[in-house]
């Protein structure tokens, strides 16, 4: 990806996180796994921009270099192309390390799931290694799919449900890799004394999301740009709980910095949206960006799909209790923002993967 001549794309791609407090006290050298990706490259904005020194660290199989754009030249910033399912050194002091790396695209579970569950698994103990030799403080970007499938226990879920996972649906290799992962950082802080967060975290939504990993916003938001009809999976009643990134990134570190021990914690909006509502959510933003050339779009109705939870929904009271964290960014608000980021993208042809 080129610059963009008159730089408006990159200055677009600066977010709204600077307006925010500096949580940090003191700058720290601090890893992120999966930085290219959607959470981690605006994770990587968010540390940069306080000052802090950043190790990015990705494989680049879902996630691009355009997302980590404005920091490949600055003296604080270095990329290492390195797969997390091998072993890594880091010369000097860490401070902190987030691992995201990982999906949690059900596209990629279908195409490759052994990748999806080395990358947990070892991926996660390599990490882990990693955090023990540094002596750093570890955050595993976990998933509410480490609660399973939601039907068959009570809505909204706290951290106090133990799970519902099968280890042979489709979503096995996600759900049950971030188990597997969990469980590994407490046997590294139980044997190795790694001071280790868990943050299980659900949908999440924003500028930058991949358009390929088969997730309803991007889905829907680039049909809706395009007029093309939605496509509704079901009849339409399933329902998503849709938090807005920086609220997550906020959450992610106040995490880190905590001193809660006590197991994973939720980070989610505690809001849920059925599919017929998300598209009207989606029409208003794209109405308000595209203004006279808006056209409206209709919906088409798809057979469901097996293990595909028709609830998410968090209760994220324990984040409220331990960190006074909540969201705060409205959904109208997070999805204009993301709206835009789509239309300036694909305004400049660069919407990349399979559609
Ligand atoms: P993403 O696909 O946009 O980013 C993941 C990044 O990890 C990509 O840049 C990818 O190239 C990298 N990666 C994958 N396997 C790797 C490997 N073996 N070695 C090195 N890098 C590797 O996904 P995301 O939405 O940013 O998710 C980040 C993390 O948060 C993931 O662990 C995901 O499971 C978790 N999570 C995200 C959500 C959400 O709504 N976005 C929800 C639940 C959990």
């Amino acid at each position: 990806f080129g610059e963009n001549p008159d730089g408006s794309l990159k200055e677009h791609l600066k977010s709204s996180y600077e307006d925010w407090l500096p949580p940090y006290s003191r700058r720290m050298r601090v890893v992120v796994t999966g930085a290219a990706g959607f959470v981690g490259s605006h994770l990587v904005d968010f540390l940069m921009k306080r000052g802090h020194s950043v190790v990015a660290i990705d494989n680049f199989s879902t996630g691009y270099h355009m997302n980590l754009l404005n920091w490949m030249d600055h003296k604080n910033f270095v990329l290492y192309t390195h797969d997390v399912r091998l072993p890594l050194k880091i010369e000097g002091a860490v401070d902190q390390i987030f691992h995201l790396a990982g999906s949690a695209s059900l596209q990629d579970c279908m195409i490759d799931p052994t990748s999806i569950l080395t990358t947990c698994f070892q991926g996660t103990m390599n990490m882990l290694e990693l955090a023990r030799n540094c002596n750093a403080r570890f955050l595993l970007a976990s998933s509410c799919g480490a609660y399973g499938f939601p039907l068959w226990h009570r809505n909204p879920q706290s951290e106090n449900f133990l799970g519902s996972v099968k280890t042979f649906g489709r979503r096995a290799c996600h759900d049950e890799g971030k188990r597997v992962a969990e469980s590994l950082c407490y046997a590294y802080a139980k044997q190795h004394k790694v001071e280790v967060r868990i943050a299980r975290i659900f949908n999440t939504f924003g500028p930058r999301m991949r358009i390929g990993d088969g997730r309803v916003i991007p889905i829907f938001i680039l049909q809706c740009l395009r007029g093309e009809c939605f496509t509704v999976i079901g009849d339409g009643n399933t329902s998503r709980s849709l938090m807005y990134i920086s609220d997550l990134i906020d959450g992610l570190v106040e995490l880190m910095l905590s001193d809660y021990t006590g197991g994973p914690m939720n980070f989610g909006k505690e809001e849920e949206y059925n599919l017929i509502e998300i598209t009207e959510i989606v029409t208003k933003a794209v109405r308000k960006v595209r203004g006279d050339k808006f056209r409206p779009t209709k919906i088409t109705f798809l057979p469901s799909r097996k293990d595909d939870p028709m609830m998410r929904n968090p209760d994220c009271a324990l984040a409220r209790e331990q960190l006074g964290w909540s969201t705060k960014v409205d959904i109208d608000q997070g999805m204009l923002e993301t709206v835009e980021w789509f239309a300036a993208m694909e305004k400049e042809n660069w919407l990349y993967d399979v559609e």
